[in-house]
């Protein structure tokens, strides 16, 4: 049996202000582009532009490329293009959301594509300054499993906690604002808000790394960066190769990167699961399962004090 061929993927953004109608046009042209090629993924879609991860065959993603350019009169998009074992979205699908990254900031989003972006080059160089704090974006899950070497991070739960954990956080709280600040995430968008938070916080000094880790690696793997970096779908990371991770499952019960093997208590199937949700729902497989053990003591014990009440009478 031969291999399946590799699916092409592109992930991409662009803060652009686009009005309503806009928005509405370019929902229903990627419609039903989508709907005459093979063309998958998700769309994020609103006032303050576009951010998507697109799976399909080579030309759909070149036609639908050239559609997108066309459309927001743009020549400089950076499309950042993987292969994948398989398609990582099942369905086409647009999301018509405020903020096309979440920081619970509408509208508060970059006027230029260009704000103090460091090229990967440009930030290899600048991550060797032991004045520079390296600062990570992201959520503390995905921290854990990989980032820059000497990088701090906010231990957020997710990006909207940003703005109120940059000002309590001891990594940033007591740091002079000319401080110089190298900022990065997984592909780049969540830094374009946060750049602008950090500065109306008052610093001063802040770079951010243009196109994310997943940039930076392309260029210099096995370098700067130590682990290996979570992605939003079903690849769960990529390694230092961009290739999707063997280290790592999805965690059935929280949907986080897991490693822990176990035999659930439940049922006997082997699965990986997080070491957060070892302690917190025993050793179970599934959600299913974990609920079986919870009801499960639960009802012995009521059976208990039903028997002894009935010993009583
Ligand atoms: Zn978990
Ligand atoms: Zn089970």
């Amino acid at each position: 049996m031969s291999s399946p061929a590799p699916v092409h993927v592109t992930s991409f953004y662009r803060f652009i202000s686009l009005s309503d109608s806009q928005v509405e046009e370019l929902k229903s042209q990627l419609e039903r582009f989508a709907s005459e090629s093979e063309l998958l993924g998700l769309c994020l879609l609103g006032n303050e532009g576009i951010n998507a991860t697109l799976s399909g065959p080579p030309s759909a993603l070149a036609s639908v490329k050239v559609l997108l350019n066309e459309f927001l009169a743009v020549s400089d998009l950076v499309y950042k293009d993987s292969v994948a074992l398989k398609h990582p979205f099942h369905v086409f699908r647009i999301k018509i959301k405020n903020e096309i990254v979440t920081m619970g900031k509408p509208g508060f989003a970059p006027a230029s594509p260009k704000n103090n972006h460091l090229t990967p080059e440009e930030w290899h160089e600048a991550i060797q300054d032991p004045n520079a704090l390296i600062l990570d974006t992201r959520n503390d899950y995905e921290v854990e499993i990989g980032k820059f070497k000497g990088a701090k991070d906010l231990k957020i739960k997710e990006f909207r906690d940003f703005p109120e954990a940059l000002t309590t956080d001891p990594a940033t709280k007591a740091v002079a604002k000319d401080t110089p600040v190298l900022m990065y995430c997984t592909g780049g968008i969540r830094c374009e808000k946060a750049i602008m938070e950090m500065n109306a916080q008052g610093f001063s000094n802040v770079r951010q790394l243009d196109g994310g880790i997943l940039n930076y690696l392309e260029k210099f793997p096995d370098q700067g960066f130590e682990g290996e970096c979570f992605v939003f779908d079903y690849r769960v990371a990529v390694d230092q190769q961009l290739q999707p991770t063997t280290k790592f499952k999805l965690c059935p019960h929280c949907g986080q990167p897991a490693n822990k093997s176990i035999s659930c208590v439940k049922c006997g199937t082997h699965v990986e699961i997080c070491n957060h949700c070892v302690d917190q729902f025993a050793v179970t497989c599934s959600k299913n399962c974990a609920h079986h053990v919870a009801i499960g003591s639960g009802s012995r014990r009521a059976h208990q004090q039903e028997l002894n009440k009935r010993h009583k009478v």
